[in-house]
């Protein structure tokens, strides 16, 4: 066979040679929808690449972006590695301390940055070491000094570009976890990495995205690569729906609607809020039946699953980190369980599903020995695969990190069945531990989201003397709904061990989020861990 490279500007050729009118639309910070096609990508990206050329870019530069979900995000999530560059997403909810961090450690030469995030920009810009910075100026006003119009930029181009020559190892991007769990860490992909991840990525068994389906990245495009879906999506020459800034319920639903969407992905806390107003207004919504929802970053609740397809609507559910890529198994079920019963399908939709081809997965106990495969015992998710992250940019391999024979040590504690499917039951670091034992805090919270009174809800643990961790639930009601903590209780006997119950539940507002959408634990465990500490908005069970 030839030694033909697995690269990214095969795929922007093949979108503007075979797709030249699928369609891209892209809601913008003025809410209005901006209308482009594969033919305009393909000769906007390529500019980029040849404009970025020009202006001096050499292999394995880094050009960061400080965007949101749009089109001009996904030039460059072409341009940029077509032109040997490394795309750097910048997520835009970090702290300008963390974000001047991640830019001086990736080292990057430039920047594209929408006129929007000006403001998120000024408060780090002089701590950092940009030489250009490109602004998409969507809303057509004076630039401040200094900054360059990124149309500009592509009108620097000639049309008569030859992409360098790329090797398929070489660097293509590169994207910081988003230090839920500590400082950020730089990931960097490769060309063949993201190459074959897209492959995975359309899979029937996986997101199944072919050039009939309209797709909606809801998932920011700085949250690993929005998983990998602008890359896949384009590869297949599907069209695809950016929602910009406006990631609440009622503007994606009206972008669903308006767009015929078939196919969406982000964290369940945006679907949560999504499924509250389908249920409110269930006559509303003209959504196609079919709809497809890929949903991962945090576990997706049984009773999410079961609600969306009451609405004709299908949640796929995955697991992944930025480390691997990063959708590296999906729930989609084997022929067979189709003929189980509906509990037992559901069962094993609520898990995280099995490895992804070319992903290996073992699950680890304390004494480095692999699990029994029954669903029951717990370790640490281990894999390793071609688009799996070797080592954290400018760092060594550690063994907390990685193990000795060169598996990437997740974090992430689950149990494996004899099907394969895996179900994470915690982070590491959010397990309860109590009396000796682990309480998972997932299992938990899925179960009161099933409560039919609760929007959602997330766990912590609380030290306790005796058994030195204690569960504690922070719960929001529905709007208009009521419950005790007792009824929340009793609702979960029966479905737990007793000494698995939490001591305290606490009704809430709302739940802290991370940047990337997820229930942000370490501010919980600040406000709720100490005990004493607003007791009055506690309800103590037994
Ligand atoms: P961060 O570490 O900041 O959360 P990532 O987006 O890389 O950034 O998060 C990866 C982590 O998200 C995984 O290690 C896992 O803990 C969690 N996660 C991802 N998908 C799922 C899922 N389907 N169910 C449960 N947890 C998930």
């Amino acid at each position: 066979m030839m030694d033909y490279p697995l690269t990214l500007p095969h795929i922007l050729e093949r979108a503007g040679r075979y797709f030249p009118k699928a369609q891209i639309v892209s809601r913008l910070p003025d809410k209005s929808l901006h209308r482009t096609t594969y033919r305009e990508f393909h000769r906007r990206a390529k500019a980029l690449a040849e404009s970025l050329c020009k202006a001096g870019l050499k292999k394995g530069d880094r050009v960061a972006t400080l965007m949101w979900n749009h089109y001009a995000h996904h030039e460059a999530y072409f341009g940029i590695p077509a032109a040997g560059g490394v795309l750097h997403t910048l997520n835009l909810r970090l702290h300008p301390n963390d974000l001047e961090y991640i830019v001086n450690n990736a080292g990057d030469r430039f920047l594209i940055v929408d006129d929007v995030l000006l403001p998120v920009l000024e408060q780090f810009r002089s701590r950092a070491n940009f030489e250009r910075v490109f602004v998409v100026n969507h809303s057509g006003a004076r630039l401040p000094a200094g900054l360059e119009d990124y149309n500009d930029l592509l009108a620097t181009a000639t049309g008569e570009f030859a992409y360098p020559r790329i090797e398929e190892r070489e660097a293509s991007g590169m994207c910081y976890t988003s230090g839920t769990t500590g400082r950020p860490r730089g990931v960097v992909y490769s060309h063949r990495s993201t190459v074959l991840h897209s492959y995975n990525c359309v899979l029937a068994s996986s997101m199944h995205i072919a050039a009939s389906d309209v797709v909606v990245p809801v998932v920011p495009m700085f949250h690993a690569n929005a998983w990998g879906i602008p890359y896949a999506t384009t590869m297949m020459g599907a069209s695809l729906v950016f929602p910009g800034p406006y990631l609440d319920g009622e503007s994606l639903l009206n972008l669903f609607e308006s767009e015929n969407v078939t196919l969406s992905a982000g964290v369940p806390t945006v679907w949560l809020a999504v499924l509250q107003l389908l249920e409110r207004e269930p006559t509303r919504w003209k959504l196609a039946k079919g709809l497809r929802l890929a949903v991962g970053g945090s576990a997706a609740p049984e009773s999410m699953i079961r609600a969306f397809d009451r609405l004709g609507i299908t949640v796929l559910h995955a697991w992944g980190m930025t480390e691997t890529s990063p959708v590296a198994t999906v729930a989609t079920l084997k022929p067979e369980m189709e003929r189980l019963s509906a509990d037992e399908r559901y069962a094993y939709r609520a898990k995280q599903g099995y490895a992804m081809p070319f992903v290996e997965m073992r699950v680890v106990s304390d004494d480095g020995k692999e699990v029994a495969s029954d669903g029951k015992a717990m370790g640490e998710i281990q894999v390793r695969g071609p688009y799996i992250t070797g080592k954290y940019f400018g760092m060594e391999p550690t063994p907390d990190k990685f193990t000795a024979d060169g598996w990437l040590r997740t974090g992430d504690v689950a149990t494996i069945d004899e099907e394969g499917y895996i179900r994470i039951t915690d982070r590491t670091k959010d397990l309860i531990k109590s009396g000796g034992e682990w309480i998972s805090s997932v299992d938990l919270e899925n179960a009161i989201m099933g409560h039919p009174a609760v929007a959602e809800a997330a766990v912590i643990a609380i030290p306790d003397p005796k058994w030195d961790e204690r569960p504690l639930a922070v719960i929001v009601l529905k709007e208009g709904a009521r419950a005790s903590a007792g009824d929340i209780n009793r609702f979960l006997e029966g479905k737990f061990a007793k000494w698995w119950l939490p001591d305290e539940y606490v009704f809430a507002e709302s739940i802290p989020r991370t940047s990337t959408g997820k229930f942000l634990k370490s501010a919980l465990r600040e406000t709720y861990g100490k005990r004493g500490a607003g007791a009055a908005a506690k309800s103590k069970v037994g």
